[in-house]
């Protein structure tokens, strides 16, 4: 086991530094446009892949990071440049987790590097859980998956909805129920590879925030993809359903697993966020007079901005934790991965807020960025399970108990 360390190594320096230069040369200046036009940032996107930091193998080396930091650490600055590209960037990262916890090493090598593509050809990806009917209660998703062995073939009809990315994207990662009766435990992962018939995208999403990030239903349609698409593969599936028959306990289900393991990086979009806000109204404090003196002269803003700093740290250091734990296969014994996120965005939501609050009426208006800073915080109580969700699976956690 690494020893145990908050000084971050030279690697994660430079890695940090790349990302941070990326995020105040090319995101912040693109920021503002990308939020009013509420399109895809190919542009922006184009350049990140030229530069290597959207790409496969770039994301594969802050993946295997062995200390777990290094992807919390880029997450963390490129929120700071700007949420909605960011998302927009690092959508893809969302079906890459659900590959990579619940498919085999063979699954991981072909589907992970066509998730991204190449700078000359780029691709995206998107992971479909949600649908109109089944949120934070996922064991309700009524989208099915039949096998069809004369073919070799599962069938996957339903609709998914605000899939981050869905339709734009090559990759597709649904998940579908293949026996409705065992709940969660009947579920399980699918790739939807490029070109599949029988998936298309339905309505796009006009939003509050992350406007750069593109929302949308995802709907299948008598979707037929080659047996080899079930993540994980078929005899493993058989286990756990013949398992979950039994009433027995079953490893973590599909959507759940992905879910937990981004969490930590999730939070940490949260904290560049809060960053981004505490320090632009930290330097306006300092330069904003009112009555003959500077507003930060004042205790009540100035302790306002020792506390949006206080809570952004301890947010980064939740976050930190998490990651960390999951590196080094520590068990989440207390929901460390859930404590991460709920904190993180709760924290970035006050944060914003405070700084609206501090820039009074100039926060107020779309030319500076704090507005669009809140309207993006707000999404991080919202998704990747809301913050009541985590406080359940913490109170479970830590009580033993199945609380509701
Ligand atoms: C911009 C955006 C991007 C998204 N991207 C994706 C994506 O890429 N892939 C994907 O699959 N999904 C995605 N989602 C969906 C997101 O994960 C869900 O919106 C979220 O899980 C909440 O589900 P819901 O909206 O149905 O709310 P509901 O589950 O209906 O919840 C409504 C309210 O009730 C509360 N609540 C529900 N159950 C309980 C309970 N047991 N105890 C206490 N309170 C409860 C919730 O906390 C919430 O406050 C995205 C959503 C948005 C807005």
């Amino acid at each position: 086991m690494a020893e145990f360390s908050l000084g971050l190594n030279e690697d994660q320096l430079q890695i940090q530094k790349w990302v941070h230069d990326f995020a105040g040369n090319v995101m912040r200046p693109a920021a503002h446009e990308w939020d009013e036009r509420e399109e895809t940032p190919w542009p922006i996107i184009e350049e990140a892949a030229r530069i290597g930091l959207y790409s496969f193998d770039f994301v594969a080396q802050a993946f295997l990071d062995p200390t777990g930091l290094t992807m919390v650490l880029v997450n963390e600055e490129m929120s700071w440049g700007d949420a909605g590209i960011a998302l927009a960037i690092f959508g893809s990262t969302l079906a890459v987790a659900g590959i990579f916890a619940n498919g085999t090493p063979e699954q991981h090598a072909e589907w992970i590097p066509q998730c991204f593509g190449t700078p000359d050809e780029i691709k995206l990806a998107a992971f479909g859980v949600s649908e109109p009917d089944a949120g934070s209660d996922v064991s309700s998703l009524k989208t099915r998956a039949v096998y069809d062995q004369a073919k070799d073939e599962w069938v996957l009809n339903g609709t998914k909805t605000w899939i981050t990315n869905g339709g734009i994207a090559n990759t597709h990662v649904i998940v579908a129920s293949v026996e409705p009766g065992l709940g969660s435990r009947g579920h399980a992962s699918f790739v939807i590879p490029e070109g599949t018939p029988g998936i298309s995208q339905g309505q796009k999403f006009k939003k509050m925030g992350i406007r750069a990030s593109h929302t949308a239903e995802v709907v299948l349609d008598d979707c037929r993809v080659p047996g080899r698409c079930l993540l994980g593969g078929r005899e493993k599936l058989d286990d756990r359903l013949a398992r979950a028959r039994e009433g027995k306990h079953t490893s973590t289900q599909a959507a759940m697993a992905t879910f937990e393991a981004s969490r930590p990086s999730v939070g940490a979009q949260a904290v560049g966020i809060a960053r981004a806000a505490y320090e632009y109204a930290l330097d306006y404090a300092k330069e904003r007079t009112q009555f003959k003196r500077k507003i930060i002269e004042n205790q009540a803003i100035a302790f306002k901005l020792a506390d949006m700093k206080l809570r952004t740290d301890a947010a980064r250091l939740l976050c930190w934790r998490a990651a960390w734990m999951a590196a080094h296969h520590e068990k989440f014994e207390a929901g460390e991965g859930s404590q991460s996120k709920l904190f993180a965005g709760e924290t970035a939501v006050w944060v914003t807020e405070q700084a609206i609050q501090i820039l009074g009426g100039y926060g107020y208006i779309r030319e500076f960025p704090v507005e669009r800073w809140h309207r993006d915080a707000k999404i991080y109580t919202i998704f990747e399970g809301t913050s009541e969700i985590q406080r359940l699976v913490i109170a479970r956690a830590i009580s033993g108990l199945h609380i509701n």
